[in-house]
């Protein structure tokens, strides 16, 4: 008897671009599993990163603007829903494994710091070696939850540990993920520093909305459209050079006046010095790590990198600022 498995599995075999990755034919896992008899080996993958702790606390780490006080903000998992909607909307349309551009979507941040890039600097700075998230990343995914790591698939882990830039991602799902998070952050960057006042919509440049649009869903939808009219029907994933540099416009454009230097960035000083404090008290005293903590600065940099905002503050605040003594009654 087919299994629903089998059945999603020759779907995909009569329906997807002959370049897609096809669940059936998986490059497997680090340890082999038997396959589930309900979902695909993608399906599963994404299932288990929506189960993860590490995906939960996403909720309370900082996109770009730090302890933001407003529920419209985006957090690191508003970001990851929509970089994830974003890249289904893709997949589907280019006949690619939608349920593998979702797993490497939602899990593509899961290993990053609080405070944003501010923590990731700190940790750059400290930990030997350097930190990039997106290591950290394929770590909670392959070590740090569950006893023994997710146990994700080799294209899932590929698309993960190559989500920014460098390197060659194996997977055509894996560069269309790349595509949608900087779709997906330039335009909610936009958004939200529209929110917080530090730009007015004259601010914005001219020739990027020009082509692009006015509206926040106007954008997004023409930045699709960009990577629709240079993909379709071919084996590749490239966004039309007139979208693209729109939006690398629009990107610079926030470095200057967003991620650099604006008025709530002065929060970023404190965020590194909070998590600077952190890490040299942790390396200092391992014996406050939780158990089954790596020994040596890989521990440090785990429990570090694995805090949520509000967990870095509280731990901070219990270390380093003084409590009213009270004497016992
Ligand atoms: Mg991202």
């Amino acid at each position: 008897m087919t299994t629903p498995r089998e059945r999603q599995e020759q779907i995909e075999a009569a329906v997807l671009a002959p370049w897609a990755a096809r669940a059936g034919l998986t490059r497997g896992r680090l340890r082999p599993e038997e396959p589930d008899p309900v979902r695909t080996a993608f399906q599963r993958d994404r299932d288990r990163i929506i189960h993860a702790k590490a995906f939960r606390r996403l909720k309370d780490k900082t996109q770009v603007f730090i302890a933001a006080e407003g529920d419209h903000y985006r957090t690191r998992l508003t970001h990851t829903l929509e970089v994830a909607q974003i890249a289904r909307t893709l997949a589907r349309a280019l006949r690619l494994n939608e349920d593998l551009a979702e797993a490497i979507a939602l899990a593509h941040d899961i290993g990053h710091t609080p405070f944003g890039h501010a923590g990731e600097r700190v940790l750059d700075d400290l930990v030997p070696g350097g930190f990039r998230h997106y290591e950290q990343s394929l770590r909670v995914v392959d070590v740090l939850e569950r006893p023994g790591g997710l146990n994700l698939t080799q294209e899932v882990r590929d698309g993960i540990a190559q989500h920014t830039a460098q390197g060659t991602p194996t997977t055509l799902e894996a560069r269309l993920v790349h595509l949608a998070d900087r779709i997906a952050y330039v335009n909610h960057d936009i958004d939200d520093a529209l929110r917080a006042h530090i730009l007015a919509p004259e601010d914005l440049p001219p020739g990027p909305l020009e082509v692009l649009g006015h509206r926040h869903a106007e954008r997004i939808g023409r930045l699709v459209d960009g990577v629709l009219a240079a993909s379709e029907d071919r084996p590749e994933v490239l966004m039309r050079q007139r979208e693209a540099d729109a939006l690398e416009e629009l990107r610079q454009f926030l470095f200057r006046r967003v991620y650099v230097g604006s008025p709530p960035k002065v929060e970023e000083k404190k965020a590194e010095g909070l998590l600077r404090a952190l890490y040299l008290h942790f390396r200092e005293h391992p014996d406050l790590l939780p158990e089954g903590s790596a020994p040596g600065d890989a521990g440090v940099r785990d429990y570090c990198a694995g805090m949520t905002d509000h967990f870095a503050i509280s731990v901070y605040a219990r270390h380093f600022l003084p409590r009213p003594w009270r004497a016992e009654e």
